[in-house]
């Protein structure tokens, strides 16, 4: 077994704390990765305060996890030791469903293994995150990261990346169409480099103007805050798509509106709750009200090649893991620019309190 180090809560809502574990010796199609980064997604912190309800503890979150391949099994053909890895929001999945076999694991009707908070195939091993040192999965289920792209910034491509590339292109995001972006957080931000270097127009719907400059800088065309009522007169039918980033509840009606006849929203944002929506929002317009979960592997990997080709990371500030339950807080209160990422150095110093 792998001796590893991390940081966990042991239970809902209490802080994160060194945990101790113990990963599976590599299996024949298995990779062992040192972990070297991991980003913090807003999903962390709904999953180890319990906030969506299931959660398995202790757990040690994190699923924006790269790193470098320090020992593969017998009968990996696809990774080498030395290679830049990454792991994004699941580790296995039934491989054999409809959805499995068209590149959709993500949408795997058995399920798919989470990274954390959820069980291995054998229904018993509690699956753990990227919050620690190691990390051991199966090829299949493992990316290769660019070499153009730092490894620190590139670690959130695996969640917050991939959950705006996989709607943009689903739903067609390209020159011509009119693409809004709702918050401005690690999904959002991503999504507006992504959708620009895809050729659309993009506007940045946030609370306030306060990160007007840094929306424009990151590729926006417009800002506009949502706090302030004339934006949604002014913008009313302009949208082809909006993708909703928000992890809290608010009226998708009032959005809905500020879609043309035939757009969509696109739901990425998991706010805890139901949210109503009126009948009368899709009909007028034939709207669309959609969601979306992350992306399959084949299109993560598509996803970080596009990244490399385009130079797209993500705006990150590094902090060392003692300071994960300050940054929880700072998520909660939309004060990061743009994503917290752990370097997991930290956890072999003293200071992290093992
Ligand atoms: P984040 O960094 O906290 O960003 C969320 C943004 O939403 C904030 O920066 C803020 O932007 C806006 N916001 C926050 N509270 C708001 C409120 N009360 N009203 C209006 N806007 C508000 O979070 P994230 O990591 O990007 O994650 C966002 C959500 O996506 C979370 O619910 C997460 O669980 C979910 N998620 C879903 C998937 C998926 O596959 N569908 C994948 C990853 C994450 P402004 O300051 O610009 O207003
Ligand atoms: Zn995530
Ligand atoms: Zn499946």
């Amino acid at each position: 077994m792998i001796k590893t180090l991390g940081y966990a809560a042991y239970k809902a809502k209490d802080a994160l704390a060194p945990f101790t574990f113990e990963r599976r010796d590599p299996r024949d199609h298995d990779v062992v990765i040192e972990t070297k980064y991991c980003g913090i997604c807003h999903s962390d912190v709904h999953q180890a305060r319990d906030e969506w309800g299931g959660s398995v503890f202790p757990m040690v979150p994190g699923h924006e996890i790269v790193g470098v391949v320090t020992e593969v099994g017998a009968g990996v053909t696809k990774f080498k030791v030395g290679d830049r890895v990454g792991v994004g929001c699941f580790v296995d999945s039934c491989r054999t469903c409809e959805y499995c076999r068209q590149g959709l694991e993500q949408y795997c009707t058995q399920g798919i293994t989470a990274t954390y908070n959820g069980y291995e195939r054998d229904g018993t091993t509690l699956s753990q995150g990227g919050y620690s040192s190691a990390i051991v999965v199966d090829e299949n289920y493992v990316l290769r990261v660019p070499d153009k792209l730092p490894l620190d910034a590139a670690a959130p491509l695996l969640c917050a990346g991939i959950t705006l590339y996989s709607p943009l292109v689903h739903w067609k995001a390209g020159p011509g169409k009119k693409v809004a972006i709702i918050g401005l957080g690690g999904l959002g931000h991503m999504g507006v480099k992504l959708a620009h270097a895809m050729g659309a127009e993009v506007t940045v719907l946030s609370q306030s103007l306060r990160k007007q400059d840094d929306g424009k800088r990151l590729g926006a065309d417009h800002f506009y805050a949502t706090s302030d009522k004339e934006t949604f007169k002014k913008l009313a039918g302009t949208f082809d798509l909006i993708i909703n980033t928000v992890s809290a509840p608010m009226d998708w009606n009032a959005y809905l509106g500020l879609l043309k006849v035939d757009g969509t929203m696109v739901v990425v944002g998991i706010p805890e709750g139901e949210v109503p929506v009126g009948a009368f929002s899709l009909v007028i317009g034939r709207r669309s009200l959609a969601g979306s979960m992350i992306g399959g592997i084949q299109e993560t990997q598509e996803m970080l090649d596009f990244c490399g080709k385009h130079g797209i990371v993500s705006d990150i500030e590094t902090i060392a893991i003692n300071q994960v339950n300050e940054a929880y807080e700072r998520v909660v209160a939309s004060d990061v620019r743009y994503r917290f990422v752990i370097d997991l150095e930290t956890l072999k110093s003293a200071g992290a309190g093992f």
